[in-house]
């Protein structure tokens, strides 16, 4: 099945409707959305480019995006999104190792991709053939349930990125895990587009195209929070998809909106208080989302959060901790449930194995691992690095957790980052949730250093909010964790490295760390 069937039904079932939006501005409705995704593979088939080429997509996010990933589809062929804050080396490396045939470039991106661009390689700019009446619209071309739709380069935070290869069936299953478990899309309902589309942003523009929602591309083309809470308000029932970092900058925002030249532009007036009513949900994931940070989210914007757990190679799909688990106050256990990253969804097993595959029970940590229709097919003609990660069936995702009694799977850390001191295995994460907890701390990171006695000694880089004592952050992690998880040395940074998606390097810490660290 070609994805492009979806944007062909809804075009009929939905062709009046809105499908697209720029900020505040409607672009097209599904009946032009279509249209111009059949012209687009009308031009892309008089290029040569026909079912199974790729075609890269590297630019910023912009409503001209989602039409030339649909013309891309609807000719049948792979489309490659490039993150858009890649260097323009990295971008031509995943061009070339795709053999993508053309990239669709905006103009900022041609220019950084052009010193190292590929031959071989076709650059294009101009989208006009997207609108082109002389254009004959094509017909859908035929595709298989397994043949690739989407080469989703991983963000290789250790080594080069692979190309995880996405089928139509695993693009379907995500989609229909949204639906089942994150919430419902009815036409007219709104996803907002601050993440990258080339990432979990894009993966969540099917649902709404499926069921004839409207794709917000924020005219900032990232995300800005006086915008978002700007589009929150125009658009009905808005949705978006963030990473943690984002949801701590919306929630930082939120709580003094004064703050700010933005501000008076998108509310037009002081004293203004964002209205997150019209919020449906705001899906986080893609990262840790610490007890203390989504706590204060929901206090301060309201009951309008899920989270999910995936990776590229299930995309947005693994676990999942519904708003109702969330917003449910009164369980028992909801801060550990809080603390989780929810249970399976629907269509795939996860199973904890230990190295050599054994299943473990619940409660004890090992390797997440997964099985199901979403579970990528291979890493992009790389057959021994599909054969490591896909092992008897089971994707094996590199990271640690531990299930509880009810399923709930609690992320410990990635392997690589897992912490042994003295023979005892420590997560980081549990440390850096405790940090976290107290009010000086902005943001904190944990690493293991080499260590004589102990063999790795836990280290915490601390962005402070207010000046604070290494021995009162000793003091209060006593206060909450195991005494010897409390870390040895601090060392206060003014800033975390991470990297185009939010995530704290923690090779970057290392190495840092293996200089003699800075500060405290
Ligand atoms: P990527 O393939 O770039 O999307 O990265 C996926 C990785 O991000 C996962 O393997 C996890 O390590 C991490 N991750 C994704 N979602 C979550 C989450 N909800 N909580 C904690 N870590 C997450």
């Amino acid at each position: 099945m070609n994805l492009a069937l979806w944007l062909s039904r809804t075009a009929a079932v939905h062709g009046a409707r809105l499908a697209i939006a720029h900020g505040d501005r409607p672009v097209c409705t599904y009946q032009e959305f279509a249209a111009a995704a059949a012209r687009g593979a009308r031009w892309l088939g008089d290029q040569g480019i026909g079912p199974g080429a790729r075609v890269a997509l590297f630019m910023t996010n912009h409503p001209d995006y989602i039409l030339l990933l649909w013309s891309v589809w609807w000719a049948g062929a792979v489309a490659v999104p490039v993150n858009a804050k890649l260097h323009g080396r990295e971008a031509a490396y995943i061009v070339s190792h795709s053999e993508s045939a053309l990239a669709f470039c905006d103009a900022e991106h041609a220019a950084a991709f052009a010193e190292h661009a590929q031959p071989g390689c076709r650059v294009v700019t101009r989208f006009d053939f997207l609108s082109d009446p002389a254009l004959a619209p094509a017909p859908i071309a035929e595709r298989s349930e397994d043949d690739a739709a989407w080469l989703f380069y991983t963000s290789g935070t250790t080594g080069k990125p692979k190309g995880v290869t996405l089928t139509a069936r695993n693009l379907r299953w995500s989609t229909m895990a949204y639906f089942a478990t994150v919430q419902p899309v009815a036409p007219g309902d709104s996803m907002l587009h601050a993440a990258p589309l080339s990432h979990g942003s894009g993966l969540y523009h099917l649902p709404y195209v499926l069921n004839g929602g409207v794709n917000v591309v924020p005219a900032s083309g990232g995300f800005e929070p006086p915008e978002i809470a700007a589009l929150v308000a125009r658009w009905r029932n808005a949705s978006m998809f963030a990473a943690p970092t984002m949801v701590k900058r919306l929630v930082e925002w939120a709580r003094n909106p004064g703050a700010g030249e933005a501000v008076a532009e998108a509310a037009g007036e002081a004293g203004y208080v964002p209205d997150w009513s019209g919020l449906a949900t705001i899906v986080y994931g893609g990262g840790p989302m610490y007890l203390a940070d989504i706590e204060l989210a929901l206090e301060v914007i309201g009951p309008h959060f899920a989270q999910i757990y995936g990776q590229g190679e299930s995309p947005m799909t693994i676990t999942v901790l519904p708003r109702d688990v969330i917003n449910d106050a009164g369980h028992p256990r909801r801060r550990e449930r809080l603390a989780s990253v929810g249970f399976a969804q629907p269509m795939l097993e996860v199973s904890i194995r230990s190295p050599d595959g054994a299943e473990l029970a619940a409660g004890e940590p090992g390797e997440v691992c997964v099985r199901g229709e979403v579970v990528m097919q291979g890493y992009w003609r790389q057959p021994e690095a599909t054969a490591e990660t896909i092992r008897g069936g089971w994707l094996y995702t590199g990271d640690i957790g531990a299930l509880d009694a009810d399923g709930f799977l609690t992320l410990l850390d990635r392997s690589k980052d897992m912490i042994v001191s003295g023979g005892t295995n420590i997560y980081p994460r549990e440390v850096e949730e405790a940090l976290l907890m107290h009010p000086a701390v902005a943001e904190a990171s944990v690493i293991g250093a080499p260590d004589a006695e102990w063999g790795e000694s836990v280290v915490a880089y601390v962005v402070a909010r207010a000046p604070v004592d290494p021995a009162e952050l000793d003091a209060h992690c006593l206060a909450h964790i195991a005494r010897f998880k409390r870390p040895r040395h601090y060392r206060f940074v003014d800033a975390l490295p991470k990297n185009n998606y939010g995530k704290v390097l923690k090779t970057e810490l290392r190495e840092l760390e293996a200089r003699g660290g800075r500060g405290g």
